[in-house]
């Protein structure tokens, strides 16, 4: 694979913005036409939460399995072929076990609190782990302070897996908060990718959930929004729905319009410069057009890893970086 796009070395490549598994999909695409040092993910980390004593980081989890060949394809998290001994024992033993984990995934769980413990931090820790799954491009926490988002409903409030775990996604989300990011500070490699980035891809990840809770950190949304290069968003919105879980349902209860294309356009207007959207949604390519996007109109759903590569040698074509 040629180097190309390390031509201009003072950039720092593409940097892709993911929550789970709609980012964990364009990441894998990115990341066979991209080299290592031309592509760092930096994922949402406003869904980890303490389970079973352990630090859990699903975002990074996804992706990182994702990108090391290992996620469960059924359902594109969680590890492949897992078996589920010790959640039956923890259960024995008087857990509450709503929240599934796998034997292997308590293991990298085990692994990743003890280093927490140890003193260092998520960005290295995620950084250590990945490497030894075998990952080689940088996935990157975005930010190794704690951010929690918290979903206020008309069932009050609660964390984002109680919402989206126990509560399978069921109460009607009316707020958001992501407690925390005020003080927290982007991750060093975040940091240092948002100075001198090639281009930005919004991965096709839930807007609110996935994305807003990168943006709330302190001067993020300003830097992305006064850069100069290209920044890409991809619509997790396919004809009006969610290919998976509730952006859907949260464009209409919170930001109270009908789930589209469009209204993903909307979300990133003055952020994203360039928008891709599915074939199914070419109606409103004008109206996108019209809020002041380069426009791509391609198939968007990846079920595929032909699919994945297809998609993210578009988006680096559109952002005009080589690969
Ligand atoms: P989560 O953290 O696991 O919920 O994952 P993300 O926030 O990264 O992704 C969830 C979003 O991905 C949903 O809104 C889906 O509509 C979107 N999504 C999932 N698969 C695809 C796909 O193949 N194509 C597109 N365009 N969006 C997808
Ligand atoms: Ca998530």
């Amino acid at each position: 694979m040629p180097e190309a796009n390390s031509s201009d070395n003072r950039r720092g490549g593409v940097l892709a913005l993911a929550g789970g598994v709609g980012g964990a999909k364009l990441a894998v695409g990115l990341a066979r036409v991209l080299p290592p040092d031309a592509l760092t993910v930096v994922v949402n980390t406003g869904d980890d939460e303490i389970f079973y004593g352990l630090h859990v980081s699903p975002d990074i989890d996804t992706v990182t399995y994702s990108l090391a060949g290992l996620a469960n394809p059924e359902t594109g998290w969680g590890f492949a072929g897992d078996t589920f001994n010790a959640l039956g024992t923890l259960k024995n033993l008087g857990a509450d076990t709503w929240f599934g984990l796998g034997d292997h995934d308590l293991a990298l769980h085990l692994r990743r609190t003890d280093m927490l413990r140890s003193g260092k931090t998520l960005s290295d820790v995620t950084l250590d782990l990945s490497r030894r799954m075998g990952v080689r491009h940088p996935v990157v926490p975005m930010s190794d302070q704690p951010v929690r988002t918290i979903i206020e409903s008309d069932d009050g409030e609660m964390s984002f897996q109680e919402y989206f775990v126990h509560r399978r996604s069921e109460p009607e989300v009316i707020g958001l908060r992501f407690d925390g990011a005020d003080s927290a500070s982007p991750s060093p490699v975040f940091k240092s990718a948002l100075e001198s980035p090639n281009a930005i891809v919004f991965c096709p990840s839930n807007p609110f959930l996935s994305v807003d809770p990168i943006m709330a950190l302190p001067g993020v949304r300003e830097m992305i929004a006064v850069s100069d290069i290209p920044r890409v968003a991809v619509s997790p919105i396919i004809g009006g729905r969610a290919v998976k879980g509730p952006a859907a349902r949260i464009f209409q209860t919170f930001a109270q319009k009908p789930p589209s294309a469009l209204a993903v356009a909307e979300h990133y207007e003055g952020i994203a410069t360039h928008f891709v959207m599915d074939n199914k949604d070419e109606s409103s390519r004008v109206a996108v057009e019209a809020l002041g996007y380069e426009v791509l109109v391609t198939e968007t759903l990846m079920t595929t890893d032909a699919h994945k590569i297809a998609l993210a040698i578009e988006v680096c074509g559109m952002a005009g970086v080589p690969i």
